[in-house]
C-alpha cells in the first residue's frame, strides 16, 4: 500500500520503517529539516535498538523516503499516519494543536477515499473532530483512530509483535483496508468505534501508571512497617492474576507518555463530569515519589544537601532508551541542586543535558561525590567495581532509586546503601 508518515519521532520513525518492511510504500513527512537530512543518509538521530538497520533497509530497497514538506509526502498515499506529539497543556490537557495544523495542511492535497490514521495520543473525541474538519474543506477521506503501545527501548520488536491492534472506526471499508495494511502481523485486532479506541489508549497508561505506583506506595509502606518490598512484590506478582509487570518500586513514572496521559485522561474525566479520584490519586503520589527518593540523598549525607556532590548514574526516564522527557532523574537533578548539590551525571545513551553537568563514565561521575544516586535501572551499572566507586567518592553512601544493586554487596565493601522500600 502507499503509505505515508507524518512525523518522524519514536511513533512515527518506527511505523514508518516498519510498514517499509511489510513491503508497503512509506513517506515520512518531517518537520525538523536537520532530521529529515539525517534520515536520508541512513543516520537515526534517536537511540531504538534495530531502527537503524530497518531504516538503512528501507532506504536501500527504495521503500522509505523522507520529506521536508508534509504534502508531498502525503500526495497520493492511500493511508496517512499523524505521529506527531501531543504535549500536555497547562490545565493537563492534551494539546491537538499540532495534529490540528498538519491535518489543515494536507486535508485537501489526500488522494479520494484515503483514510487518515490517528496514530498521535489523542483526546477522546478527536477522530470525530478532525473527520469534520476535513469533511468541512471538502476533502473525501475516512479518520479513524489506531492508538500506539510501543514501549521505547524495544519499540522495533513491539511493532513486529504487538499485543494488539486496535482500529476505531465504524466504516467498514476503513477497517478492512487498515487489517489489509498489517496482515503480517499475528496479533489479535481490536476492532471499534473512535472514541472507544481512544479511550483504550488512555486507559492502559493510565492502568500502567497505577501499577507502578502501587508498587510506589506498598514501598513506601514497607519501609515503615520494616518489610522487603521486593520480596513483598515478589510474593504478590507470583499470582496470576497480578503478574510481575511494572511492580518495580522506584523514583516514580516519567517519560513522555505516562505523565501527560495520565494528567490528559483526568481532564477528560473532568470535562465529562467524572472525577477519576483514583488516577488523581496516582499522580499525587508519583509526584512524591521524587520527593522521597531526595529525602533519602539528603539524610545519607547527614542532612542537608547544601555544598555536596551527587553522582547522578543515569538520566533517561528508564533502561534502554535515550529519552529524556519527564526524567524522574531529571527531577531528582532539580531538585537537588535547588537544596545546594551539585550533581555530576552519567548516562550510557544520553551524552548531554542543557545545563547540566556530565561526567565521562559511571565512574568519573563518582569522583569526590559525597553520594551516588542510582535513578536509571541500566544494567551497566551493576558491572561497575564498587570498590572503585568506594575509592572514587569522598562519601561513603549510595542511594539506589532502582534496587539495582545488592544490599549486601555493597555493604561489605564499606559503604552505606539506602534503596526503595528495602
Ligand atoms: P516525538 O517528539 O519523538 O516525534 C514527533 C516528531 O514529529 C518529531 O520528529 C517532530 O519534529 C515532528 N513534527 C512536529 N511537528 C511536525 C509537523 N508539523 N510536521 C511534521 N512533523 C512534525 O514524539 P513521539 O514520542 O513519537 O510521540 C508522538 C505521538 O505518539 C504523541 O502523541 C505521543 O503521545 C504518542 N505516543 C508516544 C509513544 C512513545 O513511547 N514515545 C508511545 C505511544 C504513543
Amino acid at each position: 500500500m502507499r503509505v505515508t508518515v507524518i512525523g518522524a519521532g519514536y511513533v512515527g520513525l518506527v511505523t514508518g520503517a516498519g510498514l517499509a518492511a511489510l513491503g508497503h510504500r512509506v513517506r515520512v513527512g518531517e518537520a525538523d529539516q536537520e532530521r529529515v537530512r539525517q534520515l536520508s543518509s541512513g543516520h537515526v538521530p534517536i537511540f531504538e535498538p534495530d531502527l537503524d538497520r530497518l531504516v538503512r533497509d528501507g532506504l536501500g530497497n527504495g521503500l522509505l523516503s523522507f520529506h521536508r514538506s508534509n504534502i508531498e509526502a502525503a500526495e497520493g498515499a492511500e493511508v496517512v499516519f499523524i505521529a506527531v506529539p501531543t504535549p500536555e497543556r497547562d490545565d493537563g490537557a492534551a494539546d491537538v494543536s499540532i495534529v490540528e495544523w498538519v491535518i489543515g495542511e494536507v486535508g485537501s492535497h489526500l488522494q479520494e477515499g484515503a483514510l487518515v490514521v490517528l496514530k498521535s495520543t489523542v483526546p477522546v473525541g478527536s477522530a470525530k473532530r478532525f473527520q469534520d474538519l476535513l469533511d468541512g474543506v471538502g476533502a473525501n477521506v475516512v479518520v479513524l483512530s489506531n492508538p500506539e503501545f510501543l514501549r521505547e527501548g524495544s519499540a522495533v520488536a513491539d511493532f513486529f509483535h504487538p499485543d494488539r491492534i486496535v482500529i476505531g472506526s465504524k466504516d467498514q471499508r476503513a477497517v478492512e483496508q487498515m487489517v489489509q495494511l498489517y496482515t503480517a502481523l499475528d496479533a489479535p485486532i481490536v476492532v471499534t468505534d473512535a472514541v472507544s479506541s481512544e479511550m483504550i489508549k488512555y486507559g492502559a497508561n493510565a492502568y500502567l501508571a497505577t501499577r507502578v505506583t502501587f508498587a510506589n506506595a506498598m514501598a513506601n509502606l514497607c519501609e515503615a512497617v520494616g518489610a522487603d518490598a521486593r520480596d513483598v512484590l515478589l510474593g504478590m506478582g507470583y499470582d496470576r492474576r497480578i503478574g510481575f509487570h511494572f511492580l518495580n518500586p522506584g523514583p516514580g513514572f516519567g517519560g513522555s507518555c505516562f505523565p501527560k496521559d495520565t494528567r490528559a485522561l483526568v481532564a477528560i474525566a473532568e470535562e465529562s463530569g467524572y472525577d477519576f479520584a483514583l488516577l488523581k490519586g496516582v499522580i499525587e503520589v508519583n509526584d512524591e515519589q521524587a520527593r522521597r527518593i531526595v529525602a533519602k540523598v539528603r539524610e545519607a549525607v547527614g542532612g542537608t544537601l547544601d555544598g555536596t556532590v551527587v553522582a547522578l548514574w543515569g538520566l533517561a526516564f528508564k533502561a534502554g532508551t535515550d529519552d529524556t522527557r519527564d526524567s524522574p532523574s531529571l527531577r531528582l537533578a532539580d531538585y537537588l541542586r535547588a537544596e545546594g548539590a551539585r550533581v555530576r551525571a552519567y548516562d550510557p545513551h544520553v551524552r548531554s543535558v542543557p545545563e547540566l553537568e556530565m561526567a565521562a563514565d559511571a565512574l568519573d561521575a563518582t569522583k569526590a561525590a559525597d553520594v551516588l544516586l542510582i535513578a536509571t535501572e541500566w544494567g551497566e551499572f551493576q558491572n561497575v567495581d564498587l570498590g572503585e566507586v568506594r575509592d572514587a567518592m569522598r562519601g561513603d553512601a549510595i542511594v539506589d532509586a532502582r534496587n539495582l544493586l545488592d544490599p549486601g554487596a555493597v555493604r561489605r565493601l564499606g559503604l552505606r546503601y539506602s534503596g526503595v522500600g528495602r
